[in-house]
This record gives structure tokens, C-alpha cells and sequence, in this order.
């Protein structure tokens, strides 16, 4: 049942819940009429005032113990975790994906919120062994100050909190900008550490399109770091906005392949190429977009994926039979048609899927495509450079181990990649290699731990710094080198 009038939320600006003049909304995906609800648009106003409050609120925060710090995580995270059936449904209608992959996600980001509360209390420094028996040298892990944590819509809790636990944990004060997209999801992470009694000015929350917020919350000199997730092209340009003082932490696009080899177990494969690849509606920045086949199994291959294609359920993230919900926005449907379109002019060979879906009263008002195969697919072709970021596979056919690697190395991304084989000495030769930050065997190219660093190369990320695990608390501390004399 629709609501009838819709919810307003507000802002969160020096522990206080703030609105402005102007709103927008969120919308679900399955159906445009139902409106999730209204949220402020924040400008540079609202973000200036986010800076002051988190910089008036940095000293008594990177004071504040360990153990004070950690209870705020957990607390919060035991908010979401005895709510996480209502949040993930929450989740599932403002975004789309299916309600397990939904609730799943508020477990997940209650588990991180309680494994940097634990993992930030023995973050340490280091101490050097030296020749002067009357000297210690150790190094100090310090706060960086204010933080902004901007993030995109296709896991709207999980990275927000990925971002945020490490930098509050390790002492910074945070703004967080959520993807437009995602505004309710995002707002109940700040809820709940609002609730578990986050003092004032530590976590600031503004709403708006990054057009209306302006460029201060990347450029303000008291933002000492940008943690980002998102495209390519904004990554790049925030990345370029940053000053020298300022870090940036960039987790971009991707061209993820899955290399098949003669050997590997085709039934196998073809799970893995469809629940990297259509799971989440292919809106996952690790998901399968290539699969890479050795030219002996293509066929059967081919054959597999499409019959376990055509048995997704898609619909409404809500109903769960669904396998396959919509797309996440308008402009995500319109980039993946332009995309099955670009394909066939390349010449490829559409052999499934691609049509969008509109027929039935469930389809009508939402964003739902059928999941699309292209085979005959060459390197060069825009579908297997450019990242689509919807539920289209294109798959290339080699005759060698050498040219899989050759063509899964010639993009500009570097995120995930996987290789399915039985045969122990090519597995280990894959993961050398490789460009990727994440690399799997006999696994899909989707999915990380949280307590294991995640990062790409090549344009899939600009900084050394990786996310997740102990090395994301990294990129929220400097290090001071002491020399004590006694
Ligand atoms: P997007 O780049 O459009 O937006 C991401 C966030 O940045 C949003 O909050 C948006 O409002 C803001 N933004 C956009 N342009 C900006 C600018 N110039 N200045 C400041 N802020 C700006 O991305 P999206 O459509 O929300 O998400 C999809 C993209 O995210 C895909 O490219 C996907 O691969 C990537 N992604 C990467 C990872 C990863 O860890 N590498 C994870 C998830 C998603």
C-alpha cells in the first residue's frame, strides 16, 4: 500500500535535525509513484555549517577513549541489527535489490560498525629498535581532523559505513553526502548514532545533488580528507579539486572478467558468471561484465548461462521469489539500453535478454530490463571497455591462457577478477598476473570480507590507501615519528 502524504526528513548538522527551503525526493525504482520521501537540499550553506560543526567538535573527539568511541559503534549497531527486517525493507524500496541482499546489507553494516569498535582499540603505532640503550622511537597513529565521506547508491548503508566506523573510531569528526538516490537509508545510519549518543558536531549528515552542495566539501581548508565511491568520472574530478593538505580516498569503476578455462566445471561457471553478473542487478562495482572463455567450452558455456538466465525471476525486491530487481534510477535504465544498443551496432551478437520490461501491471512503473548476453564480442568493442553497470554479460572466446589474460588486462579498470579452473598451477599463476585489486578463484568476481583490505588498480581507484579490514583505518591517521631520550 502506498502512503499517502510523504514522510519529510531532515538534515543532521551539530546534533540537531535541520531543514531547508528546498526539497527533493526519493522514489522507488519498482514503482515511480511511491515516493520513499522528501529530503532537504542541502547547499554550500548547510555544508559550511557541517564544517564548523565538525571542526568545533574534532578536538574533543580525537581525546575521547577508545573504549567511549567503540561503545558509540556498538550501540548503533545494535539499533540497526533489532531493526534490520523494517531497514531492510526500507533498503529494498528505495533502491531495488532483492529483500535478502537488503537485510543482509544491515547486518553487514552493523558488522562493521562493531569490527572497527574491536579492531580500533589495538590500532597501533610501531617501535624501532635503535643503538642508544637511553632512546625509544615509536611511531603515534593521529586523527586527520574533518573528514567527508561522499557515496553512491548501489550499497547505501554498507559503504557509508565502511567509510565512517574507521574514521570515527581512529578520532575524526565526518559530513556525509549520500547518493540523491539513497537519501533514507543513509539518514537511518546517522539515526542510529544519533541515538546511540554521538555528541554533537562528530557526524554531520547533508542531502542534495553535489551540483547544488558546491565544491566546499571537498575544497574547505579544514577538510583534511574526501573518502569517495562512485564513478570514475566524478572520482577523478573531486580528486583533482583536493588540495595538497587535503586526502583522497577514490573507489571507482570496474570491468570485472571471469576467465573460464578448458577445464573448469561449466554448470559451475555459469552460477558464478550469473551471480556475479545479474545479481543485484548487475549494479555491483565488482560485478561480472566479461566473461572470458576458453574456445573449446564456449558453446556449452554459452548454453548454460543462457538456460540459467532465462530461469531469474525479475520484479518487485519486495516479493521474495524475485532473483532480479529493477535497475536503481532513470538514468541507470537509459545508460543500460544505450549500452544493448551500442553492442549491436558493434556487431555483437545479442543471443539473450536486453528488452526492457513494461507489459505487466508489476513492470509498468518501474525500472526493469531483462538481464542481456552478448556473445561474439571483441576486445575492442565498447561493451568490453566501458563499464555498464547493469545486468549485461559480453563474452569473449580465446584459444589460450596468455591471450585471456592479455584481453582481461587491456581495460583501464583494475578491480575484481576471477578465474575458473581446477588446475592448482594456472589458478596461482592467474593471481599474479592479474591487474586487480581483488582477485578470486572458482568464486564469483562480487562479494569482499570486511575484515580484508578491498581496493582496485589501475582507474578503479587513485589512492594507495585501501578500504575495509585494518588497512581502512590507515587512510583516517597520520603518522608522527617520536624520538624519546630518557
Ligand atoms: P556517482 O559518481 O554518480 O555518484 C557517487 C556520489 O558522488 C553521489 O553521492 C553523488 O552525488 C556524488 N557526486 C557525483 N559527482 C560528484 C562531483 N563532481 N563532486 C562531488 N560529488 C559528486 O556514482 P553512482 O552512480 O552513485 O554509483 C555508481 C558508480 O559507483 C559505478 O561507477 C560503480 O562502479 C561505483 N562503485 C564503486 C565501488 C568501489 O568500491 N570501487 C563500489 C560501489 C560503486
Amino acid at each position: 500500500m502506498l502512503e499517502t502524504t510523504v514522510k519529510q526528513y531532515k538534515n543532521y548538522i551539530n546534533g540537531e535535525w535541520v531543514s531547508t527551503k528546498e526539497t527533493f525526493q526519493s522514489v522507488n525504482p519498482a514503482d515511480v509513484n511511491d515516493v520513499v520521501g522528501e529530503f532537504p537540499s542541502a547547499t554550500s550553506v548547510e555544508v559550511n555549517e557541517a564544517i564548523d560543526a565538525a571542526s568545533a567538535a574534532f578536538p574533543d573527539w580525537a581525546k575521547e577513549s577508545p573504549s567511549k568511541r567503540a561503545a558509540v559503534l556498538n550501540k548503533a549497531a545494535d539499533i540497526l541489527e533489532q531493526n534490520a527486517d523494517q531497514l531492510g525493507e526500507e533498503l529494498t524500496r528505495e533502491e531495488g535489490k532483492i529483500i535478502s541482499a537488503g537485510k543482509g546489507e544491515i547486518k553487514r553494516t552493523a558488522q562493521t560498525l562493531r569490527y572497527y569498535a574491536v579492531e580500533g582499540m589495538s590500532f597501533t603505532g610501531e617501535t624501532f629498535p635503535n643503538d642508544d640503550p637511553n632512546m625509544e622511537v615509536t611511531t603515534q597513529k593521529e586523527p586527520l581532523g574533518v573528514v567527508s565521506v561522499i557515496t553512491p547508491w548501489n550499497f547505501p548503508i554498507s559503504i557509508p559505513a565502511r567509510k565512517i566506523a574507521p574514521a570515527l573510531m581512529t578520532g575524526n569528526t565526518v559530513i556525509f553526502k549520500p547518493s540523491s538516490d539513497t537519501p533514507l537509508i543513509a539518514y537511518r545510519l546517522v539515526e542510529a548514532l544519533h541515538e546511540a549518543g554521538i555528541p554533537k558536531g562528530v557526524i554531520n549528515f547533508v542531502t542534495g545533488r553535489s551540483s547544488n552542495i558546491g565544491d566546499d566539501i571537498i575544497t574547505h581548508p579544514a577538510v583534511r580528507a574526501v573518502t569517495f565511491t562512485g564513478s570514475t568520472a566524478a572520482g577523478e574530478d573531486i580528486h583533482q579539486k583536493a588540495s595538497l593538505t587535503t586526502r583522497t580516498q577514490m573507489e571507482l569503476g570496474g570491468k570485472n572478467p571471469l576467465i573460464v578455462m578448458e577445464d573448469a566445471d561449466i554448470d559451475h561457471a555459469a552460477q558464478l558468471a550469473v551471480n556475479g553478473g545479474f545479481s543485484l542487478t548487475g549494479q555491483a562495482c565488482t560485478g561480472t561484465s566479461r566473461v572470458i572463455v576458453m574456445k573449446s567450452v564456449a558453446e556449452a558455456f554459452q548454453r548454460a548461462l543462457i538456460e540459467k538466465t532465462k530461469a531469474l525471476t525479475i520484479g518487485n525486491g519486495l516479493n521474495e521469489s524475485t532473483k532480479v530487481g529493477p535497475l536503481a534510477n532513470q538514468r541507470q535504465l537509459k545508460n543500460v539500453r544505450e549500452y544493448i544498443e551500442i553492442g549491436k551496432q558493434e556487431g555483437a551478437a545479442l543471443v539473450y535478454g536486453g528488452d526492457q520490461l513494461t507489459e505487466t501491471k508489476e513492470y509498468e512503473n518501474g525500472y526493469f530490463i531483462q538481464p542481456a548476453i552478448f556473445a561474439d564480442v571483441h576486445p575492442s568493442m565498447r561493451i568490453a571497455q566501458e563499464e555498464i553497470f547493469g545486468p549485461v554479460i559480453a563474452i569473449l572466446t580465446v584459444d589460450s591462457y596468455e591471450e585471456a589474460i592479455q584481453v582481461a588486462n587491456g581495460v583501464e579498470y583494475g578491480l575484481s577478477a576471477a578465474i575458473v579452473t581446477n588446475d592448482i598451477k594456472t589458478a596461482n599463476q592467474f593471481t599474479k598476473d592479474i591487474e586487480a585489486g581483488t582477485v578470486k578463484v572458482n568464486r564469483t568476481t562480487t562479494g569482499n570480507l570486511i575484515n580484508a583490505p578491498f581496493g582496485g588498480l589501475k582507474k578503479s581507484s587513485t589512492s594507495t590507501f585501501r578500504e575495509s579490514g585494518r588497512a581502512g583505518m590507515e587512510f583516517f591517521t597520520q603518522i608522527k615519528t617520536v624520538y624519546v631520550g630518557y
